[in-house]
């Protein structure tokens, strides 16, 4: 079912990566991907955001049909400068002194060609937005920063998750970040200690107490980042430290924060230290149950290409928990890409070829 042009597939990959596009610098590929979609017959609109645009495609259909969504991004880790694409028969990688950007532009390749195959061999449709962000990479900056009104879908498809054809993502954490700075006193580190605080021993005591990595099968906490302290011989007025907690389970991760907090309070009281404590959220998590009509229509869609679907939770966020924030159902989908945001990344052809198929069953399988 569903003959995909591998080569053109293929040549549009290599063409897509061979494109260099880190975070903000996304207008190059935005360009390419526009000339393509025009010649379809596709709107695009670009949307200011930061220092670059996020990319709106839109593929009008019988309205008759529920309107559906892809997304992915634009965006790629570095080192993506010459991203040189060697292409075996049966795999795609970078020549080693790069990383190959199939993080997203796997999924960018698949929709431009699912788009040509439904218009070409007149597969039904309804309408059809695609939605490339910019800036994923450096925390879901462009689509933070997009007005999610503007879409009109029901349903969406994010194609960015790695591993093999078939998983599909249905839960994934909420996220948040705290920035702690402890105040101590300073004072003459020879002469007078004993007048000081000193902050690094307290915030060294408080990152002891609290939980640190896997708390349970849906939580995390690690702290990533600390500072502090200006010479040897000052006892260390300020040390500072960032972390983060994630939960699949919001009330989890509050829980998390609060035990946080509580141990800085107690900590702080008991050396005569202040803590100043600022929290983010960085992004809501989200559960779409396996019988939830987004989750059936893929499984549908997945078994009409003989792919099993494969229902998995995910450590990390993408667009989909933002997306998931609106009154759209998002699941997140593998696109193939493999060994991402190293040098070793790569793809194999066969599952750029699933990814593709999987789009217009996505497409066809949608009424
Ligand atoms: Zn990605």
């Amino acid at each position: 079912m569903y003959e995909i042009n591998k080569e053109k597939l293929v040549r549009t990959f290599v063409e897509l990566v061979e494109i260099p596009s880190p975070s903000w610098h996304e207008k190059k590929v935005m360009d390419y991907i526009i000339r393509r979609f025009k010649k379809l017959g596709a709107s695009c609109t670009t949307h200011k955001c930061g220092e670059s645009h996020n990319l709106l495609i839109k593929i009008s259909g019988d309205s008759r049909r529920t309107p559906i969504l892809f997304s992915g991004h634009m965006d790629t880790v570095i080192p993506c400068d010459n991203v040189k694409a060697v292409v075996t028969d049966t795999k795609i990688s970078s020549d080693g002194t790069t990383v190959l950007g199939s993080d997203d532009k796997a999924a960018i390749a698949i929709f431009i060609e699912a788009i040509e195959y439904i218009k070409e061999h007149k597969v039904p449709h309804g309408n059809i937005e695609i939605l490339l962000t910019c800036a994923e990479e450096l925390g879901l900056k462009g689509i933070k920063g997009f007005d999610l009104a503007l879409l009109k879908s029901k349903f969406g498809f994010v194609f960015d998750s790695s591993g093999d054809i078939g998983r599909i993502i249905v839960k994934a954490p909420y996220h948040s970040n705290m920035k702690i700075k402890i105040k101590g006193k300073a004072s003459h580190a020879g002469m007078a200690p004993e007048k000081g605080v000193n902050a690094i021993r307290v915030l060294s005591e408080i990152i002891t107490l609290i939980p640190n990595g896997r708390i349970d099968e849906e939580t995390t906490l690690n702290v990533g980042i600390i500072s502090g302290g200006r010479a040897t011989n000052i006892v260390a007025e300020e040390a500072a430290c960032d972390l983060e907690v994630r939960s699949i389970n919001e009330k989890k991760m509050l829980a998390e924060e609060k035990k946080v907090i509580e141990i800085i309070k107690k900590t702080t009281a008991k050396y005569g230290a202040k803590a100043v404590i600022e929290r983010s959220l960085e992004y809501n998590g989200f559960i779409i149950d396996e019988n939830d009509p987004v989750a059936l229509l893929t499984s549908e869609a997945m078994k009409k290409i003989k792919l099993k679907p494969v229902f998995v939770a995910m450590g990390g966020g993408s667009d989909t928990n933002i997306i998931n924030s609106s009154k759209i159902r998002a699941i997140n989908l593998s696109c193939g890409m493999q060994k991402i945001h190293s040098t070793e990344e790569f793809i194999m052809i066969k599952d750029l070829i699933s990814g593709t198929k999987l789009a217009v069953s996505l497409i066809e399988t949608v009424k």
